[in-house]
């Protein structure tokens, strides 16, 4: 990395200027590289100075402590952070700044974190504490969940699997959860008091994950977080302000730093290891394979890739002639499905609930017109309220309840499609939640 930052590095003859942005990884990985003191020291908190207490484990019951700086963890002042013994992390070498520029990384600490624990705790918390819901509240969230499956979109791989399988579960499903069924499903199934709680922890995460609501709600999603900590430790008992609970109160100087969690997070790395695993051929030596594999791939060279521009890569794809049309268009051609850079839309189930001009759409035909104009013909639901008013109005982050489709066609541009919805259905009525996180 030094090597890279000073020379930088050659692509196709012109010299790539190499920047540290910053370095992603999970808790103990950055306590590891770091070389402080793990998640359950006193001093373990990689973003604040509160000392940690110990409840038969180290708690962090403090949101407001003072906030660790680059410049102190350079100096080493605090003995409680810093491994005794072992000298400045190598990482010190590059001037990265040891605090600002290693990230908390919600796929662990979110998804396989807190959102895990949570319905640990709902499944199987600890006696005593009113958070246990019981076994036909957990078989009825889980069938909920299960039979949401056809009503998720192609951008999910997993479809959302039985509670019966948690342990099983990877990081995407609890995302799903957490941002899409959760929401809907937990409402007929949590008391009130656990549901509001939970919301605070999903609003201010959608706020977080959102390119556009992180722009301008992110000081309002600390808040948030800052509340579900505390009403966290009243709920599920103090001694659960353990470091993953407690760090979500820095998540929001992450995401003003480097922007939308998704541009800071292990998903994209972890979703690579895929491919890196489909280089080995033997289990022996999987370093060596996966060099040698890399280096044959560089000796072919990349073909040159060729500028397409954006219409170019909007696939509009199985023809048909089924309709529904509007009166008066014949010279046109009809298609079931298109894929853009930015979103795929078909009239199935899962893909065709869209945001077109701010209203809840149901797309009905795709249509290339004889100006090779791409249209949508589509419903829209007409009517459309909030679905829950705790902490704010849900329309606020734009969720909705639906029902009533308008049974009347109306048609417009393909690029005055915003953003595609998913769409639950809840007491013969519809929940769409917007699409948020960014596929790697
Ligand atoms: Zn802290």
């Amino acid at each position: 990395m030094k090597t890279l930052q000073t020379e930088g590095m050659i692509y196709h003859g012109a010299t790539i200027k190499v920047i540290l942005a910053c370095v992603i990884c999970d808790t103990p990985a950055r306590a590891f590289v770091k070389r402080v003191k793990g998640h359950s020291g006193y001093g373990g908190c990689d973003r604040c100075t509160q000392n940690g207490e110990w409840l038969g484990k180290i708690i962090f019951p403090e949101t407001d402590a003072p906030l660790r700086t680059d410049v102190q963890f350079d100096e080493m002042t605090d003995d409680e952070h810093h491994l005794p013994g072992v000298g400045k992390s190598p990482f010190t070498q590059l001037s990265v700044g040891m605090v600002s520029r290693f990230p908390l990384d919600y796929m662990h600490l979110v998804c396989l974190g807190v959102t895990k624990k949570l319905l640990m705790l709902w499944m199987k918390g600890p006696v005593g504490i009113k958070c246990r819901i019981g076994s036909t509240a957990v078989n009825l969230l889980s069938e909920i969940i299960t039979s949401y499956s056809s009503y998720i979109p192609r951008e999910f791989h997993r479809k959302g699997r039985s509670l019966r399988d948690i342990d099983r579960w990877k990081a995407t499903e609890y995302r799903l959860f957490l941002l899409y069924t959760g929401p809907v499903a937990l409402s007929s199934v949590l008391s009130p008091v656990l549901y509001r709680n939970f919301l605070l922890f999903f609003t201010g995460i959608t706020c977080l994950i959102s390119p556009k609501l992180s722009r301008y709600f992110c000081d309002y999603a600390q808040e948030l977080l800052c509340l579900f900590v505390h009403n966290f430790a009243d709920l599920y008992g103090r001694d659960m302000l353990v470091y993953n609970v407690h760090a979500l109160v820095h998540l929001s100087d992450d995401v003003k730093n480097f922007g939308p969690l998704d541009n800071f997070s292990a998903f994209a790395f972890e979703s690579y290891l895929g491919e890196i695993k489909k280089m080995l051929r033997t289990p022996n030596q999987p370093l060596q394979q996966v060099i040698r594999r890399f280096s044959e791939k560089q000796s072919v060279g990349h073909p040159q890739r060729r500028k397409t521009t954006r219409t170019e890569n909007e696939n509009l794809r199985c023809k048909h002639t089924d309709g529904p049309l509007l009166r008066g268009m014949d010279a046109v051609t009809q298609y079931k499905e298109i894929q853009t850079p930015d979103i795929f839309i078909s009239r199935s189930r899962g893909d065709n609930c869209v945001n077109i001009n701010d209203e809840v759409c149901i797309n009905r035909n795709l249509i290339l017109q004889s100006d090779n104009e791409k249209t949508v013909i589509y419903e829209k639901f007409i009517d459309k309220k909030d679905f829950f008013t705790y902490p704010l109005s849900s329309s606020n982050i734009g969720v909705y309840k639906v029902s009533q489709l308008s049974r009347h066609l109306e048609i417009t541009l393909l690029r005055n499609v915003k953003n595609k919805y998913v769409l639950l259905p809840k007491d013969n009525e519809y929940i769409a939640l917007p699409l948020l996180h960014r596929e790697n």
